[in-house]
């Protein structure tokens, strides 16, 4: 609706409520000359969505701007204009005024509380093919490319290689997500036309707490340049009941890729603690949070449309809803599955000890990296259902740490925590040096905590506190070494002045 058709509604002799609302704040309903300057795109590919139907511009056509970002389509405008004046016919005995009074409530309605951001706006559709009445719309569009081509898929050696300047150790992992990221991008790429679909390649990692799987996943989204929303599968529950919906995770990859839902639509979605939504043994009661939960998501992991609230994690009256397909992105279920390796190792000792192979019973009772001969009959021993685990074809492990691989988290990632450290004490022009007898302290200390590489940065904030205090102070330090008697708490670090070669050490 232009301003003229606006007008029109005024002269059409019905008795439209203009400047009488004022008293209401809704002043702003009338429209402003400049409502048609505002409704145009400008040029940052979001669409503007009519408040009252939640249709985009490109559904609904050109929206009224009544200020505070709120928009209204023609059609809800000429509705609502309708609706008052059939209310007002009734109120004919007022002698034809409209009385406002009658009205409950309608002066306690603050417009700017409608306030609809950016944070609930849709980024346009891209259209393959232009049709002429679009043609001019879609301008902006053009010279971005499709949001995956198959010509820039990294290859798996190249992922690798790049998730190795992040991540030390966790070999299998990071070949096996590799290869699994690359068939699942040419999938995304590939015309799904023919006759062979390729399925997708959803992931299970199993493995301790601290050992890099959330780590492992938020560098591969960043490498992939791929938005990424990372969720706990402890806050969801069965639709209708306290707790997130299941699709709430697609409305947090919406947000994660600025509301784009192209781009949304190749993401990936990690779902941490997955391991808590195993079926609970004995349970007389509906279990919401957990098998529910598995059930529920069954059709969000192979592929469907999923209507999702914008900007906002729950659905509701006041939100606007988009639909997203879910059937090219990524799902990785990441948990620690505590126990899990009890079930594991009963399986292969109860093989090992049926074949007269001479190997000892309880062979595999004190196998560390146990969780690697997972499979998906053990999984659902533990209580996932078999339906969830087809839907989840590749499953591998992380290994659990140990000692020498945490000396190397230390110092050896792109942005290692040494590195941090040094860093910082480099801008006041101090030179940060450990002793490797210093970092096996601190890595023995981690293996006590039993957090994996989390514990690692808690250990060092406790021995850099003093030091980050104390050397401000003095101008004249030059060099901090930190040694493995600081660490074990019978000595202190060496500290070396400027322009001294000497090393003084500053007993505690
Ligand atoms: P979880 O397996 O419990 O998800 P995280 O991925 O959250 O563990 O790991 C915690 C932190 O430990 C990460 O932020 C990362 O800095 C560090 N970390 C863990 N494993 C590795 C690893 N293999 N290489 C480098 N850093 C690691």
């Amino acid at each position: 609706m232009s301003n003229n058709d606006f007008r029109e509604v005024d002269d059409d002799g019905k008795e439209v409520v203009t400047g009488d609302v004022v008293e209401t704040d809704t002043s702003e309903v009338e429209p402003k000359d400049n409502t048609n300057e505002e409704n145009k795109d400008k040029g940052d590919g979001y669409e503007n969505l009519c408040f009252i139907c939640h249709r985009t511009e490109s559904q609904a056509g050109p929206m009224i701007n009544i200020g505070s970002g709120v928009h209204i389509c023609n059609e809800c405008m000429q509705r609502t204009f309708d609706s008052m004046n059939n209310f007002n016919n009734t109120t004919e005995n007022t002698g034809g005024a409209f009385d406002f009074s009658k009205m409950p409530n309608i002066g306690m309605i603050n417009l700017a509380d409608f306030g609809m951001s950016n944070s609930q706006k849709i980024k346009k559709k891209k259209s393959k093919t232009k049709t002429k009445a679009e043609g001019e719309e879609n301008k902006e569009g053009e010279d971005e490319g499709p949001v995956i081509d198959i010509k820039n898929i990294l290859p798996p050696h190249e992922i690798k290689a790049r998730l190795d300047e992040y991540v030390v150790g966790q070999e299998h992992a990071k070949k096996v997500m590799s290869v699994a990221v690359y068939n699942h991008y040419k999938r995304v790429a590939k015309d799904q036309d023919d006759d062979i679909e390729i399925e997708k390649s959803n992931m299970l990692m199993i493995g301790p707490t601290g050992s890099g799987k959330t780590y492992l996943v938020k560098t591969l989204a960043r490498l992939l340049d791929v938005p990424l929303a990372i969720t706990d599968a402890t806050s969801l529950t069965e639709a209708g009941y306290i707790g997130d919906d299941i699709e709430s995770v697609v409305s947090k990859l919406l947000s994660a890729a600025d509301n784009d839902v192209e781009k949304a639509e190749c993401g990936i979605i990690f779902i941490d603690e997955i391991d808590k939504l195993a079926k609970k043994k004995n349970a007389n009661q509906r279990d919401v949070s957990g098998e529910s939960v598995q059930q529920g998501m069954l059709k969000l992991l192979e592929g469907a449309e999923v209507e999702v609230p914008v900007g906002a994690s729950s659905k509701n009256a006041m939100v606007p809803m988009t639909t997203i397909d879910t059937k090219n992105i990524l799902f990785i279920c990441g948990g620690a599955f505590p126990d899990l390796d009890k079930i594991v190792a009963e399986r292969l000792n109860k093989s090992s000890a049926m074949g007269f192979t001479g190997e000892l019973r309880d062979k595999y009772d004190k196998d560390k990296d146990i969780l690697m001969k997972t499979t998906t009959e053990d999984l659902k021993t533990f209580g996932m259902i078999p339906e969830f685990l087809g839907r989840l074809p590749i499953l591998f492990a992380t290994q659990a740490l140990d000692e020498d691989m945490l000396v190397r988290i230390l110092k050896e990632p792109k942005n290692a925590i040494l590195k941090q450290y040094q860093k910082l004490l480099a801008l006041d022009e101090v030179d940060l040096r450990f002793t490797d007898g210093a970092l096996r302290a601190i890595a023995k200390k981690a293996m006590e905590r039993d957090l994996g590489a989390r514990a690692l940065r808690a250990i060092i904030e406790e021995f850099m506190l003093d030091i980050m205090y104390e050397i401000p102070k003095d101008d004249n330090i030059g060099a901090v070494e930190i040694t493995e008697e600081y660490i074990n708490g019978n000595g202190g670090p060496s500290i070396t002045m400027r322009g001294s070669a000497a090393i003084e050490d500053k007993s505690k």
